[in-house]
């Protein structure tokens, strides 16, 4: 049968999230169905909420304010050391290891010129800037193993400030595989695994 023109939307929406197919999507949305009506408010308020969450104007993590919470912690901005990823996931992949103690900088993804993406688009200037304010001396780069990825990483150890130390993270992480789907051992090895490129 045809799912009512409501649901049916609801159904449309919650396919676009990774993983979801047609199946998923209408378990999902008859399961909030289910929920009482002040639980589907909350959900929606929530969701709609996410509008207005703005980008850390030192480190480009997602936040609520201008200045994300670990570029507002001393004990995390003045060190030395910064773990240079390529997404918002990832950087939580790596807290949740809890083998990290320094400063972050979030690219907005990686280069990939057949795409007309190059270093402005992922944020490598304000980046660089990052790196000379906070007194880097060690950058670790905790990009996804791909070509772009090893692209990216070879770019950035040509153009960061002279001066810096710039490690990749080592192996533990798969060819092809991605941070955010990673256990905390296996993050952890590789952050202990880098070596300097
Ligand atoms: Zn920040």
């Amino acid at each position: 049968m045809e799912l009512p023109g409501t649901l049916n939307e609801a159904v449309t929406q919650l396919k676009r999230l990774p993983g979801i197919g047609e199946r998923s999507a209408i378990r999902l949305a008859l399961s909030i169905l289910s929920w009482d009506q002040e639980n589907i408010k909350n959900l929606s308020s929530s969701l709609s909420g996410l509008l207005d969450i703005k980008n850390c104007i030192s480190c480009n993590a997602l936040c609520d304010n201008e200045v994300c919470s670990l570029c507002n912690d001393p004990n995390r901005i003045d060190k030395p050391i910064m773990c240079v990823v390529e997404s918002m996931s990832d950087l939580l992949a790596i807290e949740n290891s809890g083998e990290f103690a320094g400063s972050y900088f979030v690219l907005s993804g990686v280069l990939n010129p057949l795409k007309g993406i190059g270093p402005d688009e992922i944020g490598v200037p304000n980046l660089c800037k990052a790196a000379i304010n906070r007194k880097i001396s060690n950058i670790v780069l905790a990009v996804n193993p791909s070509i772009e990825g090893d692209a990216t990483c070879s770019y950035l150890n040509e153009v960061l400030p002279d001066g810096i130390i710039v490690d990749r993270i080592g192996f533990g992480v798969p060819m092809g595989g991605s941070l955010e789907y990673l256990d905390s051992m296996t993050i952890s090895q590789a952050l202990k695994n880098r070596k300097t490129l």
